[in-house]
């Protein structure tokens, strides 16, 4: 892939901590960024950046809710039929922080179903809701078959008042290996669309490609077989982490900051 994401977790960090990051290999700089959309699908803003990025015959990864899932998914079957990887963000968007580590498995796990109904595929990635996350959520989280990408950009399109703050944002802070946040399910949206056809062009004048997050078949392969020993996955205490501790699955990719 050219591009290696570094396994560093804000696991204690606070909401305004940050501790990232995907980082290119050294001699791998490769100009790629990774394009994240959180938070839809939504009827209003997730065909007009499909649109973008169709014209543009660029691929991202979409970071989809649940509920929304349900209530729109043929956007679900439309963003997996244009080429995108869909990840899963949550059923309820809740911060998982604030909840009972069985609450935020049954989270992703109602997630998951929601998008395999839509689809028939189950999603690799779990971004979590705010990039907010412990250390025992993240260890059960990737025994079900979910990396856990976070970002290194945040576009800031959440709180922005204008095309061109986010624009500045986001072309100030991209380097090779960005992933850059973004969100296609809120009412600034409307101003992500905006930007988008601008960054695009941008970036790609200053010499950048984009992709998907990368996913090795054996991460996909690994997400669609249900593990056989889910005994060890409740209660997922320190002790329990380490007694079935196993290899990871995939890449961890930390970074974020503000919100998602
Ligand atoms: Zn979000």
């Amino acid at each position: 892939m050219g591009v290696t994401f570094m396994a560093t977790l804000a696991c204690t960090a606070g909401f305004n901590d940050v501790m990232p990051l995907a980082r290119a290999n050294a001699g791998s700089p490769a100009k790629v960024v990774y394009l994240t959309f959180d938070d839809g699908p939504s009827q209003r803003y997730t065909p007009k950046i499909l649109d973008i990025l169709h014209s543009q015959h660029i691929t991202a990864t979409f970071f989809v809710v649940g509920y929304r899932c349900e209530q729109f998914p043929s956007l679900v079957r439309r963003i997996q039929e244009d080429g995108h990887e869909i990840g899963n963000h949550g059923f309820s968007h809740f911060d998982p922080k604030k909840h009972a580590l069985n609450e935020v498995i049954v989270d992703i796990q109602k997630t998951d179903a929601a998008v395999w109904n839509a689809c028939g595929t189950k999603p690799v990635y779990y971004r979590p809701p705010y990039g907010s996350i412990n250390a025992s959520e993240v260890e059960c989280v990737q025994k079900l078959g979910h990396p856990i990408a976070l970002w290194t950009v945040d576009s800031m399109d959440w709180k922005a008042k204008s095309a061109s703050a986010i624009v500045a944002q986001v072309e100030q802070h991209a380097q090779p290996g960005s992933i850059i946040l973004f969100h296609d399910g809120i009412s600034s949206s409307r101003l992500t669309v905006e930007a988008m056809p601008r960054i695009i062009r941008d970036l790609r004048r200053a010499g950048y490609t984009f992709q998907m997050l990368p996913i090795r078949d054996s991460m996909r392969i690994q997400a669609l077989v249900p593990k056989a020993d889910d005994d060890s996955m409740l209660p997922c205490d320190t002790h329990d982490v380490q007694r079935h501790r196993r290899p990871p699955v995939g890449t961890r990719s930390i970074g974020r900051q503000g919100r998602d």
